[in-house]
């Protein structure tokens, strides 16, 4: 008997699935963004997509898969760029988006389930009390808040909230384990950050606990500059003024906004660099002055366009964070991304020698964001790919220049974040997951606990499992 027909059994009611195009489905993600994880990871499949419905169904199929040895990948929305959701070692998808309720909405408070899809939860908490979540991923309709804590980073809203590992950007989170007989944890505090980010491998989220903030009727705003290092300045400036009370404030250097933001073209002259903004209302009046102070030119805003227009047009978030590289893939298959700190004492001067240095390769785009009493200029430029020995030696070059790079082209932890092998992760994963069945493959200090960060990226899981094309 497979291991999958001995699951079955054992799973009695709970829904599981081996349909071939479901398991094909549920076994990719948007690692696809990536030209070098595209050709590593293009087949690899799971064996069923198990969706509970419940914890109780949880802890069932956790405990069978334990007796069973099969390897369990939790997944949302399936929207991660890291092939964070992939079942490298095949086994099971643990699909979470049937387990979505939101349990309770409290003032400044909200706890759910993790498969709630995030515009949903936003939609209930808009409706209940006026509050909004502090932050998204600028996949606001298709992430889940479980996948969104344990894949992402940030997002829309991190330009006044930090990052989501910020100490209060999480509350609470309940783990199940995997072991003979599954346990629920609750984290709270420093614990937190072990979970967050850590792609599913040391604990299935059950429930998350997460800050409320006021919701705003956003204005969202094209702000247009002649020239890149005008609307990076200019940014940088306005994310300083914590007066204003902004979403989101990203800058995204010309010809990229005129050439791939098809639905905005209109609003765009060629070559403009642009500022993308949302505003609380009570922000758009000082907002717009500071910027045409700066030599801004306010071409779209939403307060002022018609019902008509408005449909017209996607969300204004859909033009920043990783939106900005999928726009930019629509219209150009070669392009891909890069993930670059700056050097905070001078972000612009570095964004400047970039610029310069790499005018055929690298578009610019930078998200600002705050935290911990300072102000960012995350950079997350649009890259033309041509060949892996390039895409080094570009990151490498950019690391000289004082621009630390986090690789989006590595499924690993480690190689994602520059981070050795991590002991205080690899502990709780011993707790939550002694033999290593969830999402295998995804951190390399369950195989090598001496790693030591490599920054070519060339790990590879020695127990990938693939299907025939
Ligand atoms: P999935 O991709 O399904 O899973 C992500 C990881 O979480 C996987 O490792 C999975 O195993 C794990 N996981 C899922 N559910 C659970 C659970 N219940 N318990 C334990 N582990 C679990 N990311 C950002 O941070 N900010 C952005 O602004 C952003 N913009 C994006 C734009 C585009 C166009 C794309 C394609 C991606 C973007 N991302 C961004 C990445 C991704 O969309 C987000 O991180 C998103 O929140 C992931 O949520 P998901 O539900 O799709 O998770």
């Amino acid at each position: 008997m497979s291991r999958i027909v001995a699951l079955t059994e054992r799973l009695g009611d709970v829904p599981i699935t081996t349909n071939e195009r479901t398991v094909k489905g549920k076994s990719r993600d948007a690692f696809w963004y990536s030209p070098l994880l595209k050709a590593q990871l293009e087949n690899v499949r799971a064996e069923a997509v198990v969706s509970p419905r419940d914890e109780g169904e949880l802890l069932k199929l956790l405990a069978a898969c334990w007796a069973l040895d099969i390897p369990v990948t939790a997944r949302g929305g399936g929207t991660g760029n890291y092939a964070q959701a992939v079942p490298l070692a095949g086994g099971v998808v643990l699909d979470m988006k049937s387990m979505n309720r939101i349990v309770s909405i409290g003032d400044g408070v909200l706890v759910a389930e993790p498969g709630a899809i995030l515009s949903k939860i936003e939609d209930e908490t808009r409706a209940d009390s006026g509050q909004e979540l502090r932050m998204h991923p600028s996949t606001r309709e298709t992430a889940t808040i479980g996948g969104f804590i344990a894949g992402g980073s940030g997002g829309v809203g991190s330009v006044r909230w930090g990052m989501l590992r910020e100490p209060g950007n999480i509350l609470r989170l309940r783990l199940a384990t995997l072991e003979e007989e599954p346990r629920l944890i609750d984290l709270t505090g420093d614990e937190i950050g072990l979970v967050h980010h850590s792609y599913g491998v040391n604990g299935i989220i059950t429930e998350v606990e997460m800050p409320l903030a006021p919701a705003q009727n956003w204005v969202d705003l094209l702000i247009s500059f002649d020239d890149w290092p005008g609307a990076l300045k200019a940014g940088w400036e306005i994310a300083h003024h914590e007066g204003l009370w902004l979403k989101e404030l990203a800058a995204v250097q010309g010809p990229a906004p005129h050439k791939y933001f098809a639905r905005h073209r209109k609003y765009l002259a060629e070559g403009d660099s642009l500022l993308c903004v949302m505003a609380a209302p009570n922000a758009v009046a000082p907002l717009i002055g500071e910027a045409e102070k700066r030599g801004g030119r306010t071409v779209y805003r939403s307060d002022r366009a018609s019902d008509e227009e408005k449909r017209s047009l996607p969300p204004l978030y859909h033009l920043t964070w990783n939106h900005t590289t999928l726009q930019a893939i629509k219209a150009d298959s070669s392009i891909t991304y890069l993930q670059v700190g700056t050097p905070a004492d001078d972000p612009l001067g570095a964004l400047g020698q970039i610029a310069e240095r790499f005018p055929e390769e690298i578009v610019g785009h930078v998200e600002y964001t705050r935290a911990g009493g300072k102000t960012y200029a995350s950079f997350l430029p649009l890259y033309r790919f041509t060949t892996e020995e390039r895409l080094n030696q570009v990151a490498q070059e950019l690391e000289d220049l004082g621009c630390p790079c986090y690789n989006p082209h590595a499924y690993t932890y480690e190689e994602g974040n520059r981070s050795d092998a991590d002991p205080a992760r690899l502990a709780l994963k011993r707790e939550t997951d002694p033999k290593g069945l969830m999402n295998p493959g995804k951190m390399i200090g369950w195989e090598n606990p001496d790693y030591a960060y490599d920054p070519t990226g060339s790990y590879v899981y020695p127990g990938i499992k693939r299907a025939a094309p």
